[in-house]
């Protein structure tokens, strides 16, 4: 996969739109503009908010395809007391912030003949968005998503996402709401993969996986697919924190 040299870029922001309670999105128009694959993620500048004032980085996954440039959309999890998560939620739509994109090799290679399963936690959604909402993404037939989150109201691009995938975009909610409504599953996303691998909707050495969001559920989903004979070279993760 060709991926193209980092650029430092200006984004301006020219929209934000609430997605949940914690969870924004985030539109930008870049100066200059740069292009990247989907997949691919942003390394921020976080201006003064590190020891003695220091800058920092945070780094954050493309939500958009590469197909809508030359903007690009974030998908941002406002982090209570983080730095990161702040500085770009509190941005005023026409403020701009300072990166280096794109980086990551976190993008889609999976070949013709083989199926694909994508795991996500909360925002670890966005690269997955990034890639099926590309027109040329090949495998939307052959791919399932499962998305982890608390609770029904912390979902979001349900509509977009079911409508690519139908019923193969499954949504796992941790914390069980009584009735559950089509494409929903009480519980986590590990106990719902496993359920649907019981059931043969799963051809495990056939299908490639791509994992995002928490260590935790990367760690757990890894070592489970690793102890059933999946290939390391048939794993693909990005971790965007430990927990
Ligand atoms: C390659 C990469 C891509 C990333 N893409 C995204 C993205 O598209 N959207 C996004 O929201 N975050 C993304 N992250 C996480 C992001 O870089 C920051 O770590 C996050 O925004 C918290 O930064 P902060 O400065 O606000 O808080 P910090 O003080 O740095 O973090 C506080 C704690 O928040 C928790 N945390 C971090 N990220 C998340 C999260 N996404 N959901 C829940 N808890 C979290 C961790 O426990 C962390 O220790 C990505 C990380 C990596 C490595």
């Amino acid at each position: 996969m060709m991926t193209t040299k980092a650029v430092t870029v200006a984004a301006k922001l020219i929209q934000k739109t609430s997605l949940t309670t914690d969870v924004t999105e985030l539109v930008y128009q870049p100066e200059p503009q740069f292009s990247w694959v989907a997949g691919q993620f942003i390394s921020i500048l976080i201006p003064g908010a590190g020891p003695g004032g220091r800058d920092l980085r945070r780094a954050y996954s493309i939500a958009s395809s590469p197909d809508l440039g030359p903007t690009f959309q974030l998908c941002v999890k406002i982090v209570p007391g983080g730095p990161g998560s702040n500085y770009l939620a509190d941005m005023a739509v026409g403020q701009a912030f300072s990166g280096m994109a794109p980086f990551g090799d976190f993008v889609f290679k999976t070949a013709q003949d083989r199926d694909v399963v994508f795991f996500a936690t909360g925002t670890g959604l966005a690269p997955f968005r990034a890639m099926i909402a590309s027109q040329s993404f090949p495998a939307c037939e052959r791919s399932r998503i499962y998305f982890g989150v608390r609770t029904r109201a912390d979902v979001f691009y349900r509509e977009e996402l079911s409508q690519a995938l139908g019923d193969r975009f499954q949504i796992a909610l941790s914390r069980e709401p009584s009735v559950l409504q089509a494409g929903e599953t009480a519980g986590r996303i590990t106990e719902k993969f496993k359920a649907d691998l019981a059931q043969g909707k799963i051809n495990l050495p056939g299908t490639d996986f791509y994992l995002c969001g928490s260590g935790a559920m990367i760690d757990e989903l890894k070592t489970f697919l690793m102890e059933n004979g999946v290939q390391k070279s048939a794993i693909h993760q990005e971790v965007y924190y430990k927990g």
